[in-house]
């Protein structure tokens, strides 16, 4: 279970801007194995708030909980590893373009000190699992959109997380693409049971893969509940 506890998040005010308030005590609980969708308009602090589950940001305050361990109160090397439990795949892949598809994927375990045999070994496994076997010794550049965020999603799974999280992950894909890739999300979540939390504007990635969702708006969370009765169609 995450267990997002009133999360409050304050950006300080740059030069004559004043503070912004991103986040206005959010909570939210995610059970395990589930794909959970968080929509919003822009601007309702999605971004915020998945940053600081993925650990790059601090709340200003609130606690996150990752079953029973409160991850807002970590720092130094326990904050380090404890990003390694949660896997990010972005809206723009983020891949490395100067090294293979193979040393993208294992770029988070040679980070974490994984030996070179046993982080080949993970890295050709995922890129099984993600349909990309054959593209190991190329470059991304040479691959399309959606197998470029096979190899995004290959890489957030690496280090074996508890949670993958998927920044509008497809947001830069065409639409027969985007599903293509959330059926791939969705076998990922089936086979290895890691609970998957979505990041989405899209009602039709929402309706696709996820289960239950919680919506946000200038935030906070306004509703939540499951997919059926968020986005029924009219
Ligand atoms: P969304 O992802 O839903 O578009 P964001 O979390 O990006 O929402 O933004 C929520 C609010 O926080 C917006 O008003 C945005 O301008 C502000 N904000 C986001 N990131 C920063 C930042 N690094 N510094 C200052 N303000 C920010
Ligand atoms: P390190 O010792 O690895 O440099 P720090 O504790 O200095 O780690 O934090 C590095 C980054 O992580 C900073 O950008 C900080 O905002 C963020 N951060 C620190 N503590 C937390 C936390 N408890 N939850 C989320 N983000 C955090």
């Amino acid at each position: 279970m995450i267990v997002v506890e009133n999360l409050v998040k304050t950006y300080p005010g740059a030069g004559r801007a004043g503070e912004v308030t991103a986040l206005r005590g959010v909570s939210l609980q995610i059970p395990d194995g589930e794909i959970y969708g968080i929509v919003g308009p822009s601007g309702s602090g999605k971004s915020t708030l998945l940053r600081c589950l993925n650990l790059l940001e601090k709340p200003t305050s609130g606690r996150i909980l990752l079953g029973e361990d409160d991850l807002s109160t970590l720092s130094g090397a326990q904050l380090r590893a404890a990003r390694r439990r949660i896997g990010t795949v972005f809206q723009q892949f983020n891949l490395l373009h100067s090294r293979t598809v193979l040393r993208n994927v294992e770029f988070p375990l040679e980070v974490a000190g994984v030996g070179k045999q046993q982080r080949r070994t993970r890295a050709l496994e995922l890129l099984d699992l993600v349909g990309l076997s054959g593209k190991e010794e190329t470059f991304p550049s040479q691959l399309s959109g959606g197998q470029q965020q096979r190899v995004g999603i290959a890489r957030a799974l690496a280090a074996e997380p508890e949670v993958l999280l998927c920044d509008e992950a497809t947001s830069a894909l065409d639409p027969d693409t985007t599903d293509q890739v959330l059926d791939l999300v969705a076998e990922v979540n089936r086979r290895l049971g890691v609970t998957v939390v979505v990041i989405t504007h899209e009602l039709g990635v929402l309706r696709r893969i996820c289960t239950s969702a919680a919506r946000l708006d200038a935030g906070r969370v306004v509703e939540t509940g499951r997919i059926v009765d968020l986005v029924a169609d009219p």
